[in-house]
């Protein structure tokens, strides 16, 4: 625990992976943190994420972030299984408020304070603040007004997940946890992997088989349909939202295009609407900080998913944050200029 700091209160845009591993890097630091999300409190579904694991700079906040990401030491993990985890440490992080429901429109600083403001006129008021709030960052906007969009990079993911239970019988063995499995085809690229169950479980037939179908042939429709704008994509195509003749479309081409194997993962995800499609956007940082105010996670560096490199890159960002502050415990905006100098190339290079 650090002794009288000069800055102690932290908000942080965005409480997805990256915003929570933040705050509780911060707060597991000594820090205060309030952390603003615009979704809603329901847990959310993903693919799968592949984990990385060199450390960064072998510190124990580090080591605490890998250690509930991987479960233990898992190589891939259910997207929703890390979200839960982290969410249940962030509950029990006395230092942290969760705030839902919160959109946030726009940010500023002066010498003593950093704020957001969200869309019902509300300000929260912090010594410093981070953006975690993803590709369409509001925060990027307010640190690179002059690049503050992403590229869409020309395809969409489909990503979900299933129960192993509900496929093949005869299929269950063929399958290895925590590999993955690569095929194309005229449809695109697909990746399944499989991966620990619901509470853990890793018996053949009790697992989750996650999967991510790059599909480049849609983009007319997603213009139609408002997710691509001026070539910018706006947001994902959740279930509920997938008209249902696209459904029936992709229900045809993953008959005609994969395995058997596959078909019957995306079959069901289809049936079931428990998929994402959600557009690939490509994002050069040059910019992570100002003043009081930065940025981490796919709001710094947008990446393509599946490489695991979005989620890989928000923990070590977090880490590097860290590191940071601790060698400018005095100096906020020294610390966050240092969080720049060791983050700025090394994310450039990986996109
Ligand atoms: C539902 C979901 C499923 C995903 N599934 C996978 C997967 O299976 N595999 C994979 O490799 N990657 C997946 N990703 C991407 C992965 O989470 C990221 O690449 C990585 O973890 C870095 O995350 P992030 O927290 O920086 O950004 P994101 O995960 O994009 O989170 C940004 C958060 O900020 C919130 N937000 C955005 N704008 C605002 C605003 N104005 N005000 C307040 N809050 C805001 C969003 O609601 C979101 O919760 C998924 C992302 C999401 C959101």
């Amino acid at each position: 625990m650090m002794t009288h700091k000069q800055f102690e209160h932290a908000i942080i845009v965005g409480g997805s992976l990256g915003g929570l591993m933040m705050g509780l890097a911060l707060s597991r630091s000594g820090y205060t943190v309030t952390i603003l999300e615009r979704a809603d409190s329901s847990l959310r579904n993903g693919a799968f994420i592949r984990l990385h694991t060199k450390p960064y700079s072998h510190s124990a906040i580090e080591r605490g972030l890998r250690h509930l990401a991987s479960n233990g030491n898992n190589n891939v993990e259910a997207w929703s299984a890390i979200q839960e985890r982290l969410r249940n440490a962030v509950a029990k992080e006395p230092g942290i408020t969760l705030q839902h429901n919160t959109r946030i429109v726009s940010v500023g600083q002066n010498e003593s304070s950093a704020w957001a403001t969200s869309e019902e006129q509300q300000t929260f008021k912090s010594d410093f603040l981070i953006g975690a709030d993803g590709y369409r960052s509001i925060v990027r906007r307010y640190l690179n007004p002059d690049k503050p969009f992403a590229d869409y990079a020309g395809y969409l993911a489909w990503v979900g997940k299933v129960d192993e239970e509900l496929l093949p019988k005869k299929d269950w063995k063929k399958r290895q946890l925590s590999s993955a499995y690569f095929n194309n085809s005229a449809a695109g690229a697909l990746t399944t992997a499989v991966m620990p169950g619901i509470e853990g479980r890793t018996s053949p037939g009790q697992r989750w088989i996650g999967f991510c179908w790059f599909d480049h042939s849609h983009n007319p429709l997603l213009s139609e349909l408002g997710v691509l704008k001026d070539g910018v994509a706006q947001y994902s195509l959740y279930g509920e939202d997938i008209p249902d003749s696209l459904l029936e479309e992709l229900s045809q081409t993953s008959q005609a295009n994969w395995n058997k194997e596959d078909d019957a993962i995306l079959q069901i995800a289809i049936r079931e609407r428990s998929l994402i499609g959600t557009p690939v956007n490509e994002y050069i940082a040059n910019i992570l900080s100002k003043g009081r105010i930065a940025m981490i996670g796919d709001a710094a560096h947008t990446m393509s998913p599946m490489t695991g490199a979005g989620f890989n890159d928000s923990l070590d960002d977090a880490v590097a944050m860290i590191d940071s502050i601790k060698q400018y415990p005095n100096s906020i905006t020294k610390a966050l200029g240092e969080y720049q100098t060791r983050r700025l190339d090394v994310v450039r290079q990986q996109a």
